[in-house]
């Protein structure tokens, strides 16, 4: 099968989360399984100048009208260990971030008429697969696409970010008919939402893991209405399907960001050297009996902010210490709430190497997120032998056993909607700990032999695609 996956991010090349990791890891696996793999994703000023090697081979050079102007686009192609890269180059995307500009929505417009115009030039994939608001426009474009029988799917990674536009950017962006919005296609809450349009125009939509395509078929008032929008129209054309992940970057035998690797077997000593190093590499003692917490996180509300500030009062009581690794807009609140305690120390920066060093010093990772469609970072912990501690939401609940289910934990999964149920199980967990209790191994033990590869996902993607009939 020839697949194209759509995106706006992607290793090595551009990271701001999990996105990402999604897009290198699945594309690898895919291409293990000898299918045949192209990825597309926008030509980020930094991507040309950090990976001089992607602008060596123009493939292609082509204009097209956006409904308001004519715009230019060159192709750049680049071949990462049998995946195909292609990068659309468009003065669009000649700034150093990716995302958090005033016009993005016309920005990642002008990426999905390119990719349009560049499926239609090379009209030859079976599987188009778009991934977020940044590409969901596209099924629709490609309704028009001289070969009817190309497969659309769109994967939901985090349906909290939508793409709001205006009703006349129908047509000013896309030349589209702004009947699309009158009737109520791509109409939400009397804006154009880039998300539902292509909810409605995929063949198959899905999210990333089986529990968060449940919450949003039953929650039909969150995410703007999102889920009552799936349940109506796409209802027998949604899935879950959790994600994998890539298990030669992350793993502690072979990860090169670690002073000292380690497996099962050796968990021990080697942690205890990566927790060392961490320590002398940000300037902090090794003078402390408890644990070493840690999360590496975007600071949004999302991802339970100001849980992760509640616990820096009671670190002082277990002598643990809590490093954090994070950028986002709750950074000033993270650091100025952090001032008093000497027990917290925090990274204000996207750091990828320190990132895996502290997946492998610490010895719990804290992840209390209101919603998490699938969740990377509890999926590495567990690899790395620290015990992850997260909210019952989401794809947390499929890749974390709790700790009631004894021999099977890997984990503490706390009530989400009790309000109390985080402290108090980062107190147990703080207890547990130090109370030398021999379980903590079979926890552990059970986390670093997970399978968290792509080896299940994969085929029920493939399974996906197989499934499309005209
Ligand atoms: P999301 O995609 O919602 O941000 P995920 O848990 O799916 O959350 O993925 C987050 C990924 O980004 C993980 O691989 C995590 O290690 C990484 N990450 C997040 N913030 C940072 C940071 N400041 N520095 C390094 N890596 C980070």
């Amino acid at each position: 099968m020839k697949i194209l996956l759509v995106c706006s991010e992607a290793l090595p090349y551009c990271k701001s989360g999990g996105l990402a990791d999604f897009i290198f890891s699945f594309s690898k696996a895919l291409k293990e399984e000898g299918q045949d793999v192209s990825v597309i994703l926008p030509y980020y000023n930094s991507i040309k100048y950090k990976f001089p090697e992607t602008n060596k081979e123009i493939y292609d050079k082509f204009g097209f009208d956006m409904g308001t102007h004519y715009q230019g686009c060159t192709t750049y192609f680049y071949d990462l260990n049998g995946v195909k890269y292609f990068f659309t180059c468009t003065d669009r995307f000649e700034r150093d971030g990716m995302y958090g500009y005033y016009d993005d929505t016309e920005r990642f417009a002008c990426f999905m008429m390119a990719v349009n115009t560049f499926i239609t030039r090379h009209n030859d994939f079976d599987v188009v697969h778009c991934n977020d608001w940044q590409s969901a426009v596209l099924p629709l474009l490609l309704h028009y696409n001289p070969r009817h029988e190309i497969k659309t799917v769109l994967t939901i990674h985090n349906p909290a970010y939508q793409g709001w536009a205006r009703r006349d950017d129908v047509y000013n962006f896309f030349k589209l008919d702004t009947n699309y919005f009158d009737s109520g296609y791509c109409r939400l809450n009397n804006c154009f939402n880039y998300l539902k349009t292509g909810i409605m125009a995929s063949k198959k939509v899905n999210t990333v893991s089986k529990n968060h395509a449940n919450e949003l078929i039953n929650d039909h008032l969150g995410y703007s209405g999102i889920g009552a929008i799936i349940d109506y129209c796409k209802h027998n054309d949604f899935t879950g399907i959790v994600n994998g992940l890539d298990i030669d970057v992350w793993n502690p035998k072979t990860d090169h960001n670690l002073v000292c690797n380690y497996d099962v077997n050796t968990y021990e000593s080697g942690k205890a050297k990566n927790k060392e190093a961490i320590l002398n590499k940000l300037g902090l003692k090794n003078d402390f009996k408890g644990p070493l917490v840690s999360a590496i996180t975007r600071l949004s509300d999302q991802k339970g902010v100001d849980r992760l500030m509640q616990v820096f009062p009671y670190l002082k009581n277990y002598d643990a210490k809590y490093i954090v690794i994070g950028t986002g807009e709750k950074e000033g609140d993270f650091l100025y709430q952090s001032l008093p305690y000497k027990e917290v120390y925090f990274v204000k920066n996207y750091d990828e190497n320190l990132a895996h060093l502290l997946y492998a010093a610490s010895d719990f990772f804290l992840m209390p997120s209101y919603f998490e469609p699938c969740g990377t970072s509890q999926l590495i912990s567990m690899r790395y032998g620290t015990i992850p501690i997260v909210s019952s939401v989401g794809g947390l609940v499929d890749t974390v056993h709790d700790m009631s289910t004894n021999e099977l934990a890997t984990g503490y999964v706390f009530n989400n909607s009790d309000p109390g149920a985080f402290i108090s199980c980062f107190k147990s967990a703080m207890d547990f700990y130090l109370s030398n209790d021999p379980f903590i191994k079979k926890v552990i033990t059970n986390g670093m032999t997970g399978d968290y590869s792509w080896k299940k996902s994969c085929k029920e993607y493939l399974e996906l695609y197989n499934s499309i009939t005209w």
